[in-house]
């Protein structure tokens, strides 16, 4: 086999976890992600299912055993802080088996410090233009460096330019739904819990993994879509104006936060993943939205898989529609989760929120609480292992 060159556009969770496996294979890669360094902040992230096992064929699981945020509650609250129900935070996120729970920053440090002995990391710059030859692509980056590649990988999340460049403008699919998450100063005296508040149209939440963690809030609230804000404190801000429980005070805390994560809740499809000699990876290829907890778990399947195939096939035509062939089923399904969970996140009218209170806080009394849980997550649970995973032979961790 010849030992093929690689450039990966995104150093997120999908990037480097495809250099790894790409490594395992004997190919060379290069990532290249447009932030100065590995970006840190966002939320704890869901890994299930079939991802799972993809950290145990790549021998992460125990590092990301090790990171697990074991949180342990999860609290419904009312606008004066006093509890409406408390839940236990595994059953409530529906995990099973060996599923975790990790910040997304410890996944990305993790999978970095796997790859970075291997791979190249070139940090500050981004893809200008492709120009495919029949022998491989002619890339020009941002910096005006310019080098040749067998094949790209667009890895670089939800708007990626990767895709534009092959594929034009592809509208998103606009969940009705905005979310940021953040780090604030306040100490609510929380370990290992969550906390959640909500209103019509919004919803406020807040956890810490730990006492001296600190604590990390998140807004989300429906909305139709909105042009991309330069700054989106002034719309978040606007927002939430006028709520109680501490949303004041997470509002007086938005000045000081450096990589505020922002985004709208929104789904990737594309009528094909790949042209010539490029293929996209993770959310650039199939964003299920965050409303779907899984868009961590189809980057980690996605990078196992796309890896797998390019040392099995031929060429890479044949590998890419393997790939293709494999994911699809797989992440279409996660993409109806994804949607069906949107209509959720959020309460609607008062009427709603009223009836799903009642529902909680009755809950408890239930015998068959348990029972009625895990048949309400049970959807995330199939959509987590719609996906049978081939065994491709690999070197072990080098
Ligand atoms: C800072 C951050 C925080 C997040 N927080 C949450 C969260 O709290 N909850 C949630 O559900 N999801 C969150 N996400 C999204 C989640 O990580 C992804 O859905 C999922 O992990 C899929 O990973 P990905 O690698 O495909 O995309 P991402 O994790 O989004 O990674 C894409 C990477 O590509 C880089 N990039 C973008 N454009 C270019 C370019 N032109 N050239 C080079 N590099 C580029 C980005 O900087 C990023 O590092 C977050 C993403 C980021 C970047």
């Amino acid at each position: 086999m010849t030992r093929r060159e690689v450039l990966i556009s995104g150093a997120g969770l999908a990037g480097p976890a495809l250099a790894l496996a790409l490594h395992r294979h004997g190919m060379r890669a290069t990532v290249v992600e447009r932030a100065p360094a590995l970006r840190d902040g966002g939320y704890k992230v869901d890994i299930r299912g079939a991802a799972i096992e993809v950290l145990k064929r790549l021998g992460l699981f125990e590092a990301v055993r090790a990171a697990d945020t074991a949180m342990r509650t999860v609290t419904y609250v009312r606008a004066d802080g006093s509890p409406i129900a408390a839940l236990d935070a595994s059953l409530l996120m529906g995990r099973r088996g060996d599923d975790r729970e990790i910040m997304r920053t410890d996944l990305t440090r993790i999978l970095y410090d796997a790859t970075a002995g291997d791979v190249d990391y070139v940090f500050g710059d981004s893809i200008a233009t492709l120009d495919e030859r029949a022998d491989g692509v002619a890339v020009t980056f941002a910096s005006g460096v310019t080098r040749r590649f067998d094949l790209v990988v667009g890895a670089d999340g939800l708007h990626s330019a990767t895709r534009r460049l092959v594929l034009g403008d592809v509208p998103l699919r606009h969940l009705g739904a905005y979310i940021s998450i953040f780090d604030v100063p306040e100490d609510l005296g929380l370990d290992h819990e969550e906390v959640f508040f909500c209103a019509p149209g919004r919803m406020v939440f807040a956890y810490s993994t730990g006492a001296a963690a600190g604590t990390r809030a998140g807004l989300v609230f429906a909305s139709p879509q909105l042009p991309r804000p330069q700054d989106p404190r002034p719309i978040l801000r606007e927002r939430f104006a006028g709520m109680g429980w501490r949303v004041p005070a997470f509002l007086d805390a938005l000045d000081g936060v450096p990589d505020l994560y922002f985004d709208s809740l929104s789904q990737v499809e594309l009528p094909r993943w790949s042209a010539g000699r490029v293929v996209l990876l993770g959310d650039a290829a199939h964003c299920p939205a965050p409303s779907s907890g899984q868009g961590t778990s189809l980057a980690l399947v996605g990078a196992y898989v796309l890896a797998g195939e390019l040392a099995a096939a031929d060429g890479h035509e044949a590998a890419f529609r393997r790939y293709e062939t494999l994911m699809r089923p797989y992440a279409e399904r996660n993409l109806r989760l994804g949607r069906k969970m949107a209509g959720d996140m959020v309460p609607g009218g008062g009427w709603q929120l009223a009836f799903r209170n009642y529902g909680m806080r009755t809950l408890k009394y239930n015998p068959w609480k348990r029972q009625i849980i895990e048949q309400v997550t049970k959807p995330l649970y199939e959509a987590a292992t719609a996906i049978d995973l081939p065994a491709y032979p690999m070197a072990a961790a080098v």
